[in-house]
């Protein structure tokens, strides 16, 4: 099945059982500052969770258009590393505000994976949150799953929240079984972060607003949010494991590869380039430009990035906007927003190309340099700093070279020299000069470990 055709069998399903199909919202989330880029298809229903806002139905189904690369959930520092995770991706989901509740939500994900899909029900295995014994008795007594291929587990894996706050509440997920051939233990065993065992589906029972305090405060109806990969559920149909091998990323490779004088379609600095460019295009066509703080600075990132990575690859002049018209060739169709925004969209990440073209080069060659007189594994926060301050290398650029050698950063170190450059930016104010426009490190972000890059300018 082609991911076209899985998308609109999922939006049908719904409609048949009294859903509204509704299209996907922007990347940007209208009016809400705690939220970098849309990360899930809950985003533009939140008011109508938090009963701030009503609709003409209360059954909604969306295929929704994603991105992770900062903020609460924040993928970037995956790509390349995992079969399945993406900074853009489409979210499949179905909503009930204050409509059914978990029996109907289970029974739904349930026939639409084994009766519409046919997929065998001793592939899949269910998660549930520790203390939900309603939606546990569900799978049980109702749907008749199988002990053996279930779950229950915490707070981590099995309660979901938009952000530090909004709505949340308890969920039970769905995931495939790749098979023997792929290292992972099931959900729960001590590497269920391999990518054996999938998640594919979260279906979430909102319940709650997170309040700032941290307090749970109920919401006026229990809802249901849901939310299904598409490129993961794609990956299962198409029989292949890694999200990378389906229809929507194989063309993208392709011409990626043609670009750059061909390099073999799983090389892991061509699929993250694969992964960028969906995100960068959609990101600006959605009305973003790359600059130097919040949402510009995320895309900028990506952007530089890539970049980084095509120049691995030994590119040598401006290539990352080449891709972006096999993009639109298989997205086109789905997003016709992404055909209109094209020659924009190229136009943008050429002049990104060129810009960092000017000190791509020679920060790669000072950062080889510090690594090659290195006596332990740690680049030092003064290295960090030059190539961020003087060559515009992001931290998180750094960090992924540096990853790439066994090597870690001193964020500390790094931390410290950022000060010490603001101090200066101070004194040199008290003397009449407004170094403000010069330094431009407002919106800097704030690398704090792998899975963690904040965006300072992102909740203010
Ligand atoms: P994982 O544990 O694999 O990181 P998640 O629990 O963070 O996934 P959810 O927040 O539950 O994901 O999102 C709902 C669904 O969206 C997931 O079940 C998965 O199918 C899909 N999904 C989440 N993150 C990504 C991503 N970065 N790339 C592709 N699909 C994703
Ligand atoms: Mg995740
Ligand atoms: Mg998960
Ligand atoms: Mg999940």
């Amino acid at each position: 099945m082609k991911s076209s055709e899985i998308r609109t069998a999922f939006l049908n399903f719904f409609k048949r059982h009294g859903h509204e199909i509704v299209p996907s919202s922007s990347l940007i989330p209208a009016d809400d500052p705690t939220l970098l880029f849309t990360n899930a298809g809950m985003n533009q229903f939140k008011d109508v969770f938090l009963g701030r806002e009503k609709r003409t139905y209360t059954r909604a189904t969306s295929s929704q258009r994603c991105v992770r690369a900062g903020g609460k959930h924040n993928d970037l520092e995956n790509v390349g590393y995992t079969a399945r995770h993406h900074t853009f991706f489409e979210m499949l989901g179905n909503f009930s505000f204050g409509d059914y509740f978990k029996r109907d939500a289970i029974k739904f994900a349930w026939t639409f994976l084994t009766e519409e899909l046919k997929l065998p029900a001793e592939k899949l295995w269910v998660t549930v949150y520790k203390d939900d014994k309603e939606a546990e008795d569900i799978w049980f007594n109702e749907v008749g799953i199988d002990q053996t291929r279930f779950s229950r587990l915490g707070e981590k894996d099995n309660f979901w929240s938009m952000g530090d706050t909004g709505p949340c509440g308890p969920c039970t997920e769905i995931f495939y079984d790749h098979g023997p051939d792929v290292a992972g233990d099931p959900p729960g065993g001590p590497n269920d972060d391999g990518d054996r065992y999938i998640e594919i589906w979260n279906l979430v029972f909102m319940q709650f607003n997170r309040q700032a305090n941290g307090e749970l405060e109920p919401l006026p109806k229990p809802s249901v949010d849901t939310g299904m990969g598409l490129e993961r559920i794609a990956a299962v149909l198409q029989n292949v494991h890694n999200n990378y091998d389906i229809d929507l990323f194989q063309h993208i490779l392709q011409k990626a590869s043609d670009i750059l004088g061909g390099v073999a379609l799983n090389n892991t600095s061509l699929r993250v380039i694969a992964d960028h460019i969906r995100s960068c295009s959609f990101i600006i066509a959605d009305g973003v430009i790359p600059s130097n703080e919040g949402r510009g600075y995320t895309l900028r990132r990506i952007i530089r990035r890539a970049i980084r990575h095509g120049n691995k690859l030994g590119a040598t002049e401006p290539f990352f906007y080449k891709s972006v018209a096999a993009l639109v060739e298989v997205m086109g169709e789905a997003y016709p927003e992404l055909v209109t925004a094209q020659a924009g969209i190229e136009r943008t990440l050429l002049r990104e190309e060129e810009q960092f073209a000017r000190t791509l080069d020679k920060g790669m060659r000072v950062l080889e340099e510090a690594i090659a007189n290195l006596s332990g594994n740690e680049v030092s926060g003064h290295t960090i700093f030059t190539l961020y301050d003087t060559y515009g290398f992001p931290v998180d650029l750094t960090n992924d070279i540096a990853r790439e050698r066994n090597l870690i950063l001193d964020l500390a170190g790094y931390e410290r020299e950022m000060e010490k450059q603001r101090e200066a930016g101070r004194q040199h104010n008290k003397f009449g000069t407004d170094y403000n426009n010069v330094l431009d490190i407002k919106g800097a972000s704030a690398f704090t470990g792998y899975d963690r890059v904040t965006d300072q300018a992102e909740i203010t």
